[in-house]
């Protein structure tokens, strides 16, 4: 371009609010119905604009009607090399304004934030991605290997319709990819002034929801009965729902801990780790979580009327078990379960986990470093499920690194699915420089 250059990523930073703003304004609520979900193919053509408007192809498909996911692939100086893949989801959970101090879709601007619904869940990072190439595109930087951009649908309802959708039938966009970035992770907790935190995702719980079913010989309510489908439920689920599986420590959360007790310079007990944890604050009941399998009972269905006694009762639990941690979780929920209740699953997702070591973690502790000099990253497992449960089937590292220097008193983890969800524009600026850094060197 024949203008005067700008100063490295001076438009970048100076876009990525009103990118941000733009992305909420388009309302990609995801209802788990595609009948009701919408916005996610208005999503992508907006990101498809973004590329087009710095010269970086893209293209769209489908997986059902308005269920669009968008990749574009950056050529890299080494095109041999295996490329890294950044990827984003569009969607996000609903939101109900009468809740909210703001509009959640009006993507506004106030007090140094952008606020509304996706705001850190996830169309920050999918901002900070966009902000940054379309920066590169314009000033002429190409990055070291491929980098391959994926906006997707449907992670908030477990990616059926977007990234499992393109894993599925569309592997050869990703074709030589060795590594991932995404959500949720890369965020700073702050130990004091010059010491953050920067949690690194390296591993998520799998997901197994599962039906359970009691039988029991139906009969009058008014008899005498000793075979009660309801009762035999019941108290399988009352079991369930009171045991606390025990600690398990996989290895990211062994480093974490270890991290965490040399940071506040405290003793943690490896087997009761929670209440020193508490003092990270609203982040420990996600961190708990990943301490072990859990199991909650959501949802109880048996009978048809007052005085009949049914055959049959069932009951859904909602269970999360630790990489490598599958067939003990089994074993633990079918002990109690006790006599004559089985159980299905009724949806399933693996535990991925990967270490946290290798020239890319190298590179993204140096960018954080280099952004933040009070910065120590640390590995965790997230308790919860990301788009990395597709890519990690083609073989990818996943890493949920999504990079924000947040204040000290911002309730993060609150934000995500919360009211009042909003980032600070300040935070984006950070994440673009740790990316470009990060980037630029792996
Ligand atoms: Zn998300």
């Amino acid at each position: 371009m024949a203008e005067t250059t700008p100063a490295p990523l001076e438009r970048a930073q100076a876009e990525v609010a009103d990118l941000l703003s733009e992305l909420i304004r388009i309302d990609t609520t995801n209802t788990g119905d595609t009948t009701t979900s919408k916005g996610e193919r208005q999503a992508a053509e907006w990101v498809a604009a973004k590329l087009d408007d710095v010269g970086i192809d893209s293209v769209i498909h489908e997986s059902e009607k308005g269920r669009a996911s968008l990749v574009a692939r950056i050529p890299g100086q080494d095109r041999e090399r295996p490329g890294l893949l950044v990827h984003g989801h569009l969607d996000v959970v609903p939101a109900d304004a009468s809740e909210w101090s703001v509009d959640p879709f009006a993507g506004e601007q106030r007090d140094g934030y952008v606020w509304g619904r996706g705001a850190v869940d996830m169309k920050d990072m999918d901002c900070m991605t966009l902000a940054l190439v379309r920066d590169w595109a314009r000033t002429g930087v190409t990055p070291p290997r491929d980098i391959v951009l994926a906006f997707v649908a449907d992670e908030e309802a477990g990616g059926k319709y977007g990234a499992h959708h393109m894993v599925d039938h569309h592997a050869d966009l990703f074709e030589n990819v060795s590594e991932a970035i995404s959500e949720v992770g890369g965020f700073s907790l702050t130990v004091r002034d010059d010491l953050r935190l920067y949690l690194v995702q390296t591993a998520e719980k799998g997901l197994a929801w599962m039906r359970l079913t009691a039988a029991g010989r139906p009969g009058h309510g008014s008899f005498v009965h000793d075979d009660n489908a309801v009762t035999r439920l019941s108290a399988a689920v009352a079991r369930i729902g009171s045991t606390r599986l025990p600690t398990v420590l996989t290895p990211p959360m062994k480093q974490f801990i270890e991290e965490v007790s040399d940071a506040y310079g405290i003793e943690i007990d490896p087997d009761e780790p929670e209440e020193a944890l508490s003092r990270l604050g609203s982040i420990s009941r996600m961190i708990g979580a990943a301490l072990r399998n859990t199991v909650n009972p959501t949802m109880v269905d048996a009978g048809y009327k007052a005085n009949v006694i049914p055959g049959t009762a069932s009951a859904t639990i909602d269970g999360r078990f630790l990489y490598g941690q599958e067939e003990a979780f089994e074993a633990q929920i079918d002990e109690l379960l006790g006599e004559g209740v089985t159980r299905d699953y009724i949806h399933h997702d693996q535990a991925v986990e990967t270490t946290f070591d290798g020239p890319l973690v190298e590179q993204m502790v140096a960018a954080l470093k280099a952004e933040d000099a009070g910065a120590r990253p640390v590995p965790f497992t997230m308790s919860g499920g990301t788009d990395a449960k597709s890519f990690e089937t083609l073989g990818m590292r996943c890493f949920g690194f999504s990079p924000l220097r947040l204040p000290a008193d911002l309730d993060f983890a609150s934000l995500f699915h919360g009211i009042d969800e909003r980032v600070p524009v300040e935070s984006l600026q950070f994440g673009i420089r740790v990316l470009d850094r990060f980037l630029r060197a792996s």
